[in-house]
């Protein structure tokens, strides 16, 4: 499709939230209005498109949301949506209010479903990362990692009081099912002394060998980051408690990291791949994914962007194997 043919285009969120999606939506919104085009918001993703639940937007549908967490569009995870059937009812939805392309926010799963809009059905769309995982190809950052490993630092700055002062072995669970990504961020900036991620296996006897020999040597509390993916804290709890016989709790911090003001490089980088996004569909470009890339706007193939990155960094192990 030809930038001449694009006068509508429609914006959604889909799967999980996180902080920054909403200077996202504003950007693309007053992007595409300044280039002329009208806007199409598209509420609870996926699901919101085979359910025609479709809004217009203005100017001031964005007003005063730059700083608020959370989605103004919701999201949702469909499973109708990929099935053929649920996607045929989508496409009818964007025929139906005229709507020439698509900006999709959200993480793989989003960009996923956005892909097959584009081979299936050649769809125009791009994609923006928007999620807290930071698990994307084509991008530095994602929209909301920072938000979220902010919060969840602050959470384990509070635990860590507790920890010294009690005496414990504390094991704290982040979210992150397949991605150590919040997990390791944050073992490293709370001082943590263990860390246990989806894409590293790892081995509790050695874990409790060096909490037994840091006992023996007069260290007196111990705090483990588990992303929920590698192993829930419950579990990692037991298993070193009993091994130990040390008291070990364990806290999940749970939704708690999707949520919050979005943090300035959220924000910033949100506004900064919307207007990126509009501007690659007035230009005729579509079927891409925005991201950056040493601070400079960068433009994947979808197709590659689909596929998940491993953001492990061994630096980190050897950080926290050196101090602690
Ligand atoms: P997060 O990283 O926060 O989990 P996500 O975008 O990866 O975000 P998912 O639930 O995996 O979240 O995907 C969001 C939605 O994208 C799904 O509910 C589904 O509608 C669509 N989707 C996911 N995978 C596919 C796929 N393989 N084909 C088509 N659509 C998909």
């Amino acid at each position: 499709m030809s930038s001449t043919e694009i006068k509508k285009i429609g914006v959604l969120t889909s799967g999980g939230d996180g902080p920054g999606m909403n200077a996202g939506i504003r950007s693309v919104v007053r992007s595409a209005l300044s280039e002329g085009l009208e806007v199409a918001g598209i509420i609870r993703g996926y699901q919101g498109l085979i359910d025609d639940d479709v809004i217009p937007m203005n100017h001031r549908s964005v007003a005063n949301i730059i700083n608020r967490g959370g989605t103004i569009l919701k999201t949702a995870r469909s499973e109708e949506f990929k099935t053929d059937e649920g996607q045929k009812k989508a496409l009818a939805t964007l025929k139906k209010h005229n709507i020439d392309a698509l900006v999709v926010i959200g993480g793989d799963g989003s960009y996923r479903g956005a892909r097959d809009l584009l081979q299936k059905y050649n769809f125009p769309v791009v994609a923006l990362p928007g999620t807290i995982d930071n698990d994307l190809c084509g991008t530095d950052q994602t929209i909301g990692c920072h938000t979220a490993v902010h919060t969840a630092l602050e959470a384990i700055d509070k635990i860590r009081d507790t920890v010294h002062s009690m005496e414990r072995i504390f094991v704290i669970e982040v979210m992150g099912n397949h991605s150590g990504y919040i997990a390791m961020e944050v073992a490293v900036g709370s001082g943590a002394e263990e860390l246990l991620v989806p894409e590293r296996p790892f081995d509790y006897e050695k874990i409790c060998a060096k909490i037994k020999k840091g006992h023996e040597s007069g260290k007196i509390s111990w705090m483990i980051v588990t992303a929920e993916g590698a192993a829930k804290a419950p579990e990692v709890a037991e298993a070193i408690g009993t091994r130990t016989g040390f008291e070990t709790r364990f806290v999940v911090l749970g939704h708690i990291q999707r949520g919050g003001v979005p943090l300035a490089p959220d924000r910033i980088l949100a506004t900064r791949l919307g207007a990126a996004a509009v501007d690659l569909l007035v230009k005729g470009e579509s079927g891409k994914a925005v991201g950056v890339v040493k601070r400079q706007i960068n433009v994947v193939p979808l197709t590659v962007a689909c596929e998940k990155q491993n953001s492990l960094l061994e630096e980190y192990y050897r950080l926290i194997e050196v101090l602690t």
